[in-house]
């Protein structure tokens, strides 16, 4: 059903309301119902009560000394609610009947013993009768009783009690769902605001804030959390920004750097060796704008959920010597030295790509805000199944531990300035490291280097 969110409060209630009127009103009908025919029944025990008077029995007959102003006043009577007297023996035989029977007889049951009351048709008029036994002394049943009388006022009752609810029924369920009609129409009068208001931001223009309603209801709670969440994508897009130029200028570095070199270059002849020296710095150039034209591959591959792995045993020792062979010139640029303690034998769970480049970030960050002559140590704690990756470089200040894994993170690092950095390599890490079951932990003291433990959980 495509209703307007207020019609569709308004229907709701409407069917809520609905069902309470139906069981307040089969309420007040059984109320009504049971109270009338008490009232009715309590009349034919008064009348029974005052004829038992004037029956006598005498040994197993019966003797009426019926008193004449009630034979006179009552039971005469055929028009307006008369009451109906009969009296049958023990065989069923009418003894005696009111005069206003006309000749006709109550209908009774068969059973003389039983004090019952039932509603009857007699004569087209509707009566409740009710049926006494009349029993001697000595307890034998010689006789039985039948009053009847007019049902008509109960009726009338009744029937004026169902109409008036089903004339009432459906004008109060119109009236009560144009009135919450109405009420859901002013309640929702902020939300149309707010809609109106967001239907004028874009992603470029998130300003101003959406205005709060004046009541601090939950539609004020929705106002300020979908004004936290612009708050939130406002940061995010001057951070994408930040991060858009960050990566261009990280990228034109090496760039510019590889031009000038190639200006150099040909600008005169030069000694084979010049050429080889200046091959290999734009190679290393290269591989710079390799490294992070990777990250934001892995990044992408990371996002889209499309990485695969598979993993096998690979030799921890291998991989890191190859790492630090790859590393070597760099190492050498800042006088650093790479130890490698790991047994020839130790075999970690991984895959060989992914795992590559985690420990390839690690000796990246290593040597990237290492110190001259700095060192790199990495052991293996065989007991634990963890790989110890220390250096002991400017450290990260405690204020930004707990956040270095975060996306697009970069902490100052006192003389780094001229490092290349786009804040994704310890996320990506981190990724990495998890979806191949490696755990992360990282210590680290200014001025007195970085501790990074992996350890390897399916080993
Ligand atoms: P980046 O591309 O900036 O190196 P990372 O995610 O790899 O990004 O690192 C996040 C931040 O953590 C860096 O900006 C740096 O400040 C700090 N950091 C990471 N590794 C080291 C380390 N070995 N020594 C000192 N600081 C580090």
């Amino acid at each position: 059903m495509n209703l307007h969110f207020k019609n569709r409060i308004a229907f709701f209630s409407t069917i809520a309301a609905a069902i309470t009127m139906l069981v307040v009103f089969a309420t007040v009908y059984v109320v009504v119902y049971s109270t009338t025919y008490k009232y009715l029944d309590n009349n034919i025990l008064e009348e029974k009560d005052e004829l038992f008077s004037q029956i006598k029995t005498e040994g197993d007959s019966l003797v009426l000394s019926l008193n004449a102003e009630w034979e006179e006043l009552e039971h005469n009577r055929a028009e307006v609610d008369p009451i109906f007297l009969q009296i049958v023996d023990e065989k069923g035989a009418v003894i005696f009947y009111s005069r206003n029977l006309q000749n006709d007889h109550l209908q009774f049951a068969d059973s003389l013993n039983i004090n019952t009351f039932f509603n009857v048709e007699f004569n087209g008029k509707k009566i409740r009768q009710g049926q006494f036994p009349i029993i001697t002394e000595t307890g034998k049943i010689i006789g039985q009783l039948d009053i009847g009388i007019s049902q008509v006022d109960s009726i009338l009752i009744l029937t004026n009690l169902r109409n008036t609810f089903f004339v009432a029924f459906p004008l109060m369920l119109l009236f009560f769902y144009m009135l919450t009609s109405l009420v859901a129409s002013r309640s929702i009068a902020p939300i149309k605001q707010l809609i109106l208001y967001a239907e004028k931001m874009n992603y470029d223009n998130i300003n101003p804030r959406l205005p709060l309603p004046d009541y601090h209801d939950e539609i004020y709670q929705l106002t300020t959390t979908i004004n936290a969440l612009l708050e939130r994508i406002e940061i995010g897009r001057k951070r994408e920004k930040q991060i858009t130029a960050n990566i261009s200028h990280e990228l034109r570095t090496p760039l510019t750097s590889i031009k000038g070199t190639l200006e150099v270059l040909i600008r005169k002849t030069r000694e084979p060796k010049q050429y080889e020296a200046k091959a290999r710095q734009v190679i290393e150039e290269v591989d710079s704008i390799d490294y992070i034209i990777n990250q934001l591959l892995y990044l992408a591959r990371l996002d889209s959920g499309n990485l695969s792995i598979a993993k096998k045993p690979i030799r921890l020792n291998d991989m890191l010597q190859s790492i630090r062979n790859k590393w070597q010139s760099r190492l050498i640029d800042k006088h650093m030295t790479m130890y490698i303690d790991i047994p020839e034998e130790s075999l970690v769970q991984a895959d060989f790509g992914l795992l590559e480049m985690v420990l390839g970030n690690l000796v990246s960050n290593a040597v990237k805000y290492g110190n001259i002559r700095g060192q790199i140590h990495c052991c293996w704690q065989k007991d634990s199944e963890t790989l110890l990756f220390k250096d002991n470089g400017p450290g990260i200040q405690q204020e930004h531990l707990p956040h270095i894994f975060e996306r697009f993170y970069r902490a100052d690092v006192p003389g780094s300035s001229s490092v290349q950095s786009t804040g994704l390599g310890l996320y990506i890490l981190k990724m990495l490291a998890d979806i191949q079951g490696i755990q992360i932990k990282v210590n680290s003291k200014e001025n007195a280097g970085t501790q990074f433990f992996l350890h390897f959980l399916n080993n």
